[in-house]
């Protein structure tokens, strides 16, 4: 079966480009009926936090990944770790490396000089461990292969070629013992029955130095076959460059409580960043499962774009439960919020909103009180000439007894007839009166949900 991994590490919060990666691992897992697993990267224990590693969590919970098993702490499998490091010793495949820290800085300050590219120069490679001085620490380096190329069949990639040379042999166990992160990870993933590898580009050239780990480790016990590795473009910003914050780089819960955005949205929106089927641009959980593949995954960066989350985010809103974005967007609401008037509002609040925070703003009229806040704009539409037109709309109103949309609508409309105005100049100044802007739903929709006697005493509140 296919298992593939989601594998943070806790050192900020769930940004965008990670959230991406776990939605590609989890709907590939989801789509073969394999396993998605989580496992938190926290060996940096400086810079691994509680709070970072809540927050990745919750913002997965949010998005709606669920894992199947519980997560993997990489910190608590150093035991483990170190295992295998001393198992890639004895058989020959890594070696105890004596060089002092100053040793080494000398070398890269010479590499440096000569322009040579820097890395460990192989110096105790072939040296037997009794040239050292008794008791001295080492750490532990590995034999990686000389003198060839390996070749990697990227699923996203394609085919990716390195040359041996290319690659030191870099530390898997530090002189105090402790495991390096690029053992971790093989180690993790052949434990954890990983059988795919899809993370961020940026990691491809560690696919190529954690390759000899798994065949070192197969050679000497067999059961640690090469993962299939699939690489991901970054996410760039609008502008092309690699997004950062300046492009709204921010966390999964910046999108859900600053921006006002449903998961189902987000969900969706990071589907399409980078992955894509025809030209659909609005495709359910269900469809993606069913459809993800990656071989739908794009080789170059995909660009983030706010406009396009925003306009799918009002496309979920206008899909979502009234009841559901009538508690979201009470949230953001000043006073006293009658849920159930909100809930009613909600099919001509949600029509236009792409946020729940414009669903908010556009609710707000129906809990103020009187006497209303007016913006600049709609204080100027109420001058002698727009309050005389409110008492007519008024006087008229007040002999109205069904108080629906379609009879305030004939009356209002004929009210304007026989003033000889057109409709506009009795909807602005009643839109003003009415919820203190100058944007609004529909003027009757506010009249409704207003209620009759709320609604009349607006209008003469303002009325000459
Ligand atoms: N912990 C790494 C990161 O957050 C991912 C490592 C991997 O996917 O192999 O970038």
């Amino acid at each position: 079966t296919i298992v593939t991994r989601f594998a943070p590490s806790p050192t900020g919060f769930l940004h965008i480009g990670g959230a991406r990666t776990a939605l590609f691992n989890w709907l590939y897992a989801r789509h073969h009926g394999g396993k998605a697993l989580l496992r938190v990267e926290d060996t940096d224990k400086k810079r691994s936090t509680q709070e970072a590693i809540d927050a990745i969590l919750d913002g997965l919970d949010w998005l709606g990944l669920d894992y199947d098993e519980a997560p993997t702490f990489q910190s608590a499998q150093a035991d483990r770790h170190a295992d295998v490091a001393k198992k890639l010793l004895a058989a020959g495949h890594a070696y105890k490396c004596y060089a002092t820290p100053e040793e080494l800085e000398q070398m890269r300050t010479e590499q440096r000089a000569n322009k040579q590219p820097m890395r460990y120069d192989g110096r105790w490679r072939d040296r037997d461990p009794s040239e050292a001085q008794e008791g001295a620490p080492f750490a532990v380096r590995l034999k990686t292969p000389q003198g060839g190329e390996t070749t990697i069949q990227d699923e996203v990639q394609g085919s990716v070629t390195v040359k041996d040379d290319e690659l030191d042999d870099y530390i898997i166990l530090r002189a105090d013992g402790s495991p390096t992160y690029m053992l971790a990870v093989v180690v993790d993933d052949h434990d954890m029955g990983v059988t795919h590898v899809i993370r961020g580009d940026d990691h491809l050239n560690n696919a190529f130095r954690q390759l000899p780990i798994y065949r070192a480790m197969d050679t000497i016990e067999g059961g640690w076959p090469d993962p299939v590795y699939a690489h991901i473009p970054l996410i760039h910003g609008s502008d092309g460059a690699k997004l950062s914050k300046r492009h709204g780089a921010l966390g999964v819960e910046a999108y859900r409580d600053e921006m006002g955005v449903l998961p189902d949205a987000l969900f969706n929106y990071l589907l399409r960043l980078g992955w894509g089927h025809g030209d659909r641009e609005e495709i359910t959980r269900a469809e993606a499962i069913d459809l993800f593949e990656l071989s739908g995954v794009g080789k170059s960066p995909s660009r983030f774009d706010t406009k396009k989350l925003e306009n799918l985010n009002g496309h979920y809103i206008r899909e979502a439960d009234d009841t559901m974005l009538a508690n979201m967007a009470a949230k953001h609401i000043d006073g006293e919020v009658d849920i159930e008037l909100l809930t009613t509002a909600m099919p001509v609040l949600k029509t236009r909103a792409k946020s729940i925070h414009e669903v908010a703003d556009g609710a707000g009229f129906l809990f103020a009180k009187r006497p209303l806040d007016m913006t600049e704009k709609a204080a100027k539409l109420l001058d002698d000439e727009g309050r005389a037109r409110l008492s007519s709309v008024s006087d008229a109103l007040k002999s109205e007894n069904d108080w629906t949309i379609e009879a305030l609508e004939a009356t209002t409309k004929s009210l304007a007839e026989q003033l000889e105005l057109g409709f506009g100049k009795l909807a602005q100044p009643m839109r003003a009166a009415l919820t203190g802007t100058t944007t609004s739903p529909g003027i009757f929709d506010v009249l409704v949900l207003l209620g009759r006697e709320e609604a009349l005493a607006r209008l003469d509140a303002q009325a000459a």
